[in-house]
Order: structure tokens, then C-alpha cells, then sequence
């Protein structure tokens, strides 16, 4: 069917949409357009184009159904990630929270613990001095003069008394670690070395020992002078301590770098430990020997760990009976940033 289109005669409005095809204002625009009915002009269309017209038809919409519902899957797929993710999320905030929480209430327990350790050594001592003075007294004043057994229980009592003065001297300078600390500040850890050394010339020179001194010195590290000193004396007047008896004591000191710390190492050839002790020895008073075999409360490893978790550090000992032991630690370089030199 043709459709007649009546002339117009082209207006300024009209420019706005056909200036394209060439109108000017003024000029006549019309022509002749062609309407076709769907139906019959698909009648007219061959079996075969009808077909594959239905075809394509089918296939569009089953293709475009297809990936509708990739689509939406994917949607909710996507949705359920988010969802998890951001529970779980949550959980670890609540979980850090909790971490931290906990964390803090450890931090202020052991502070007290520590707190009611010093408070209990310190003010222990006063009393326990009055009883070993008196059972001195008692010793010096009665010796010999009531019976054997009574002068073997004043022994015991004595000896009881000095032993737990000792053990409380002890606990007082365990708690002393955190409590009673300097603060850090740039240490040679040779001058920390010299410290000890000074305080165990004598047990040195009666043993024999030969100590052998990092090669290429030792580092500068941030703490407490007197603690690292205090460390390095604990771990080699052990290693003296727990010489073998077949041999004169040799101890290597060690520095090597292991970013971003300094591991050191106090290596003896004495009598070593049993793998099981690795972890009790760094308790505080225990012990693997008698006192009558080597002298001591127990104390010394414990101290020498608090020392090195005071610095940021760890300490553990590598051993096999009979073959020396290798007493090693850790400690923070200082950060290249705070470094003077
Ligand atoms: P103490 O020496 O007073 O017993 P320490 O805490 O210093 O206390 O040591 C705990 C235990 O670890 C010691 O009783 C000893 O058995 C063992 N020990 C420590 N150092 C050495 C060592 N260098 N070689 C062998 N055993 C050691």
C-alpha cells in the first residue's frame, strides 16, 4: 500500500530535524510511503526463509533467556561472596577484639603477679633475717652442748633459712627484670660482654677456661646495659658451672645476622642436657641436679629469658648429654632509621 505524503513547505522548527538531508527553509518536503501488512508480507516470504526467520527467532530468545539467567545467577552468586566476606569480616573483628581484650587482662595480671611477687620477696625478707640470725645464734650459743641430734636440727634449720634467703634474693631479682628496669637505650653488646667477664675473672682463671669472642666484634643494640650484662654472666658462669669434669671449660661466643635480629650464641663443652629439660630449665627453680652435686636455686635461666622478651628477643638451648650445650638468643637490631652511625 503507498501512502501519499502532502507537501510541506520547510520551516525554521523543521531544520531542527532535517537540516541533515539537505532542506533549506523554504523548500517543499513530501513524497511516497510504502506500508506493508506483517502477515501477508510474511505469507509471501518462502518456506525456507520463514523458517529460518523462526529459527532465529527461537534462538534469540532462548540465547537471551540463557544469559538473563547467567546474569541473575551470577548476580546472586556474587551477592552470597559479598555476604560472606563480610561476615566473616566481623568475625575477625570480633575475634581481634576479643584477642585484645584478653591480651590487656594477661598484661595487667601478670603485672600484678609480678607486682605481688616483689611485695611478697621484699617483705619476707625482714622476718626470715630475724630467723636465720636467731638459729644462729642458737647454733653458736648451744654447739655442743645439748645432743648430737640437737645440733644436727639447728644445722638443718640454718641451712633451710640461708637456702630460702637465697631463693628470695632470687625471686626479688626476677621480679626486678620488668619492674625495676632502665630504660633502653644504645648498648655495645661487647661492653654488656666485658661486664659479665669482669664479675666471673676469678671462676675463669680458676677453671681454666678458654673463651673464644666473636671474630668480627660484637653489635650495638637498644636495652639495658646492665641487664645484657647480667644475661651474658647467667649463661657463661653456667657454662663453667656445668663443665665436665674431664676437661677444661671452652666457650665460643657467636653474632651472626639474621634480619631483623642479632642471634647470638654461648657454646660449651660440658655436660649437656637431655632434650626433655629443653623447655623446664628457662622456669624459674628448676633445676636438673642436687644441691650437693652444683650449687644454685634454679633461677638463673628464668631471669635470662625475661631478660631477652624484655628486649623483643627469644632464648632456647640446642644440647645432647655429654656434648656441651648451645645456649642461643635473639635480640632486635636497631632499625637502620634510628641508627647514629
Ligand atoms: P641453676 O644453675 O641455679 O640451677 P639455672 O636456671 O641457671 O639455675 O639453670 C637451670 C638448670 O639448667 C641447671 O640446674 C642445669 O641443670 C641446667 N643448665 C643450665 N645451663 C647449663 C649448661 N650450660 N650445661 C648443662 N646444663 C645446664
Amino acid at each position: 500500500m503507498f501512502r501519499f505524503m502532502a507537501p510541506l513547505r520547510v520551516g525554521e522548527p523543521c531544520m531542527l530535524c532535517h537540516a541533515k538531508q539537505g532542506y533549506k527553509v523554504g523548500d517543499i518536503r513530501g513524497g511516497i510511503g510504502v506500508i506493508m501488512p506483517a502477515a501477508s508480507t510474511l505469507a509471501s516470504f518462502s518456506d525456507q526463509v520463514s523458517r529460518m526467520l523462526l529459527v532465529h527467532a527461537v534462538a534469540y530468545i532462548a540465547v537471551s533467556g540463557l544469559l538473563a539467567l547467567l546474569f541473575f545467577k551470577t548476580q546472586a552468586h556474587i551477592q552470597a561472596l559479598s555476604d560472606a566476606k563480610h561476615a566473616q569480616e566481623a568475625l575477625v573483628q570480633k575475634r581481634t577484639q576479643e584477642l585484645t581484650a584478653a591480651n590487656a587482662a594477661l598484661g595487667r595480671s601478670n603485672a600484678e603477679l609480678e607486682q605481688f611477687a616483689y611485695a611478697v620477696s621484699h617483705d619476707l625478707q625482714e622476718p626470715l633475717r630475724m630467723v636465720a640470725s636467731y638459729v644462729q645464734l642458737l647454733g653458736r650459743r648451744y654447739q655442743g652442748k645439748l645432743d648430737a641430734d640437737a645440733d644436727a636440727f639447728i644445722g638443718f634449720a640454718a641451712d633451710g633459712a640461708k637456702r630460702m634467703q637465697r631463693m628470695i634474693t632470687d625471686l626479688l631479682d626476677y621480679s626486678r627484670v620488668q619492674s625495676k628496669s632502665d630504660p633502653f637505650q644504645p648498648v655495645a653488646l661487647s661492653e654488656a660482654l666485658d661486664l659479665a667477664l669482669g664479675n666471673l675473672d676469678l671462676i675463669i682463671q680458676e677453671t681454666e677456661a678458654k673463651l673464644s669472642l666473636p671474630v668480627g666484634g660484637m653489635p650495638t643494640i637498644l636495652g639495658d646495659k646492665s641487664q645484657l650484662g647480667r644475661l651474658f654472666q647467667n649463661l657463661i658462669g653456667n657454662a663453667i658451672k656445668y663443665r665436665d669434669t674431664g676437661r677444661p671449660p671452652e666457650i665460643t661466643i657467636a653474632v651472626t645476622w639474621k634480619k631483623p635480629f642479632w642471634a647470638l650464641s654461648i657454646q660449651d663443652n660440658g655436660i649437656g642436657i637431655e632434650p626433655q629439660h629443653f623447655e623446664r630449665i628457662f622456669r624459674v627453680f628448676q633445676r636438673l641436679h642436687g644441691r650437693d652435686k652444683y650449687e644454685g636455686s634454679g633461677i638463673g635461666l628464668a631471669i635470662c629469658k625475661k631478660i631477652v622478651e624484655r628486649h623483643g628477643g627469644r632464648i632456647w638451648v640446642e644440647s645432647q648429654p655429654g656434648q656441651g650445650a648451645c645456649f642461643c638468643f635473639t635480640l632486635p637490631a636497631i632499625p637502620e632509621a634510628e641508627r647514629s652511625d
